[in-house]
């Protein structure tokens, strides 16, 4: 069994692409692994978020993942800054963090191209703090996304660095975790692309009937086919993939027949896909509401997983202290 650790971005609700890109997965893999999930509200520092936005976006985020199922019976879920041990380790990890190897990383050259009036040390050592998070629980696999693969790469330097510097086999060297071909990428509606919060054309888990039926009713379309068997435009194979994930099989199979014949009226494709979308998102959001609203629940949970996430992260800093020579006199 691997121990598998996810760290969560605290900004922005979950889209309908979040969902069936990770969160789904998540759920699956959280009966099959030994699971951390944390909300890494420290990281979401490195964008100066006002106190009342950070506390939001935390709660509002750990009550979506619950909502989306995961289960703090089984995976431990707890926020990055109720483990002190973690910035300990971090402050540890960064004496022998290079400047070069830090200001080398795409996603900080990135960031210094996007925001230079915010290059911030936070930036700079990002993939340090990560790493921190990653072996505090000596996690052997990781899932990340493309642009998280040079960062996790930096984890393993990390920790090959300490074991070889300090002649240890401590820390394991964490991989990616592979979906294999459970992943699937979820298009906006806007007619190419991927749903993003940043590209605007995503649909919230928590959005509205009324709010789902009017971004499905403007999604973009083409003039219809013209052909028998033609192929679909990028556009109406964005909405058949989204159809995928939400509809029943045979729903799919109709409107691909209406589409092959050029008999398909995209009024009703649109309909049914707004209400397959609302039927599939009602639970999530039902359940996300009573979440949010129990405070008394949120702070519970939040409590007894911080308390069993310090468990694996206090041994590792007790053992790490000692090796690198912080004993008792
Ligand atoms: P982000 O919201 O970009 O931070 O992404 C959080 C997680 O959701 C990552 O694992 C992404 O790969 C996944 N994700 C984001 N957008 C999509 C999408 N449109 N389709 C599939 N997965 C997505």
């Amino acid at each position: 069994m691997d121990i598998v650790l996810s760290g969560i971005r605290s900004t922005g609700k979950l889209h309908i692409g979040n969902y069936f890109g990770a969160l789904k997965n998540f759920v699956k893999m959280q009966h099959e692994n030994q699971c951390y999930f944390f909300i890494a509200d420290y990281h979401s520092l490195t964008t100066h978020p006002t106190p009342a936005d950070l506390h939001g976006s935390v709660k509002q985020v750990f009550a979506e993942y619950l909502a989306c199922g995961i289960d703090p019976e089984i995976a431990t879920v707890f926020l990055q800054s109720d483990l002190p041990e973690v910035s300990e380790l971090y402050l540890l990890l960064n004496m022998n963090a290079y400047i070069g190897e830090l200001e080398r990383t795409t996603s900080f050259k990135d960031k210094v191209r996007l925001q230079p009036e915010n290059v911030n040390a936070g930036l700079l050592t990002y993939p340090v703090l990560m790493a921190a998070d990653i072996i505090i629980h000596r996690a052997t696999k990781v899932p990340v996304g493309k642009d998280q693969e040079q960062n996790l790469e930096m984890t393993r330097k990390f920790a090959r660095r300490f074991n070889h510097m300090y002649k240890v086999d401590y820390f394991p060297e964490p991989t990616a975790y592979n979906f294999g071909k459970t992943l699937v990428k979820i298009p906006g509606l806007d007619g190419s692309g991927k749903m993003g919060k940043s590209e605007g054309n995503a649909i919230y888990l928590t959005d509205d009937a009324k709010t789902i039926t009017k971004k499905v009713m403007k999604a973009v379309t083409d003039s219809g086919p013209t052909m028998q068997d033609q192929e679909p435009s990028e556009p109406i194979q964005n909405l058949f993939t989204i159809m995928q994930a939400v509809s029943e099989s045979e729903t799919l199979d109709y409107f691909k027949d209406q589409y092959k014949n050029c008999t398909i009226r995209y009024g009703d494709l649109k309909k049914q896909l707004a209400e397959d979308i609302v039927r599939f998102t009602d639970p999530f959001r039902e359940k996300f509401e009573d979440i949010y609203s129990n405070n008394t629940y949120l702070r519970k949970l939040v409590n007894e997983g911080a308390e069993k996430a310090r468990v694996s992260a206090s041994q590792t800093l007790k053992d790490v202290r000692e090796i690198m020579g912080f004993k008792a006199f």
